[in-house]
């Protein structure tokens, strides 16, 4: 039994959900303690109560001690199926964290799957649905699997009800070096919002317009249903040959529209600027496929604590090693493989 301490490292939910993952893929077992140790509330919330379920459902897996609050508790994976499922994450917890703990052992399962999820599409802390469709998905579609990622409606923090439709056809992950951006191809900001005032987005775009001195016609205000509301967000994003960045900046109570612009319009400079492959999100996130594909290598920014933690994780389920390693132009490699 692979023992983990959750409070190692990064210490959140993406040690549980990568376990998760990787012990349904390789079918040993394993037991959490002290899960989530490192965050202000420890122990599993109802989003990673629902990730796990989503897991057991899948992967014909038992967990023993699963509950909201728990902080140890033991899984011990089945056979993953592969079929039509639907998944509620209670409140608006994110579809995209479920997503991420189901999603590689299904692309590797013996039929294609049909998954729906409903909860949290745009949630801080979490991939949004458009990182996952077009800077995550397009990756992974490369490696083999083909997955199609489709938004029904938005849902944001604390309301919820948001829809995602995600189409899985499962092929073994090919080895891919993503070493180059290629050209660029498009630069875009967009300010979606739900049944909040319109001058919030407004103000978003010229702060982002202001920082990045990107053309006025980049720039796009989106009204959602009401009902679909309160919420907004304002997503930038970086066309490139092989890859697509995307910053988002999570609308928030209390936070002005103006800050929270020039935060995301930072982050997408300090990408630009760099010649990385992968942000700090990608980065953490094509780890665990490549290491199911049993190596491979990206360029990418400064490594995160989300990434160090993950590779760990890695090693104790499969023998594959990750480097890091700085460049001379800044960025950093990732070199996964089982040397
Ligand atoms: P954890 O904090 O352990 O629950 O893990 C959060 C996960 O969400 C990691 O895989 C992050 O890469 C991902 N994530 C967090 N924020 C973003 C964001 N703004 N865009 C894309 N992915 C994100």
């Amino acid at each position: 039994m692979i023992i983990i301490d959750g409070s190692e490292g990064e210490g959140g939910g993406q040690v549980v959900r990568n376990s998760c993952a990787l012990s349904l893929v390789t079918g040993q077992p394993f037991r959490i303690v002290n899960a989530r140790g490192k965050r202000e509330k420890p122990g599993l919330m109802r989003q990673h109560v629902t990730s796990i379920e989503a897991a057991c459902r899948i992967g014909g897996a038992d967990c023993e001690g699963l509950a909201v609050g728990a902080s140890e508790f033991t899984f011990l994976p089945g056979k993953v199926a592969a079929g039509d499922y639907h998944f509620a994450v209670g409140t608006a917890g994110s579809t995209g964290l479920v997503l991420q703990t189901i999603l590689v052992p299904l692309m590797l399962a013996e039929g294609p799957s049909r998954v729906v999820l409903e909860g949290g599409t745009h949630n801080m802390l979490a991939p949004p649905f458009d990182f996952i469709e077009r800077t995550f998905l397009p990756i992974v579609n490369r490696m083999g699997p083909r997955v199609e990622a489709r938004l029904v409606r938005h849902g944001f923090y604390p309301r919820g009800g948001g829809r995602i439709e995600v189409e899985i056809t499962p092929a073994p992950l090919r080895r891919i070096d993503c070493l180059d951006r290629g050209a660029p191809l498009g630069l875009s900001g967009t300010a979606r919002f739900a049944g909040l005032p319109f001058d919030i987005a407004q103000r978003e775009i010229k702060v982002a317009r202001k920082e990045l001195g990107w053309a006025e016609d980049a720039f796009a205000v989106r009204q959602l249903p009401e009902d679909q509301g309160p919420g907004n967000i304002l997503l930038l994003e970086a066309v490139f040959e092989h890859v697509t960045e995307i910053v988002s900046g999570f609308g928030q109570l209390g936070v002005p529209a103006e800050r929270l612009a020039a935060k995301a319009a930072g982050r997408m400079q300090g990408y630009l600027e760099s010649a990385a492959f992968a942000g700090p999100y990608l980065q953490d996130q094509l780890l665990l496929p490549f290491a199911l594909a049993g190596g491979g290598v990206f360029t990418t920014v400064k490594p995160s604590q989300h990434s160090l933690t993950a590779a760990d994780i890695i090693e104790r389920f499969l023998e594959i090693r990750t480097v890091f390693t700085q460049r001379d132009d800044g960025s950093h490699l990732v070199t996964m493989g089982s040397g």
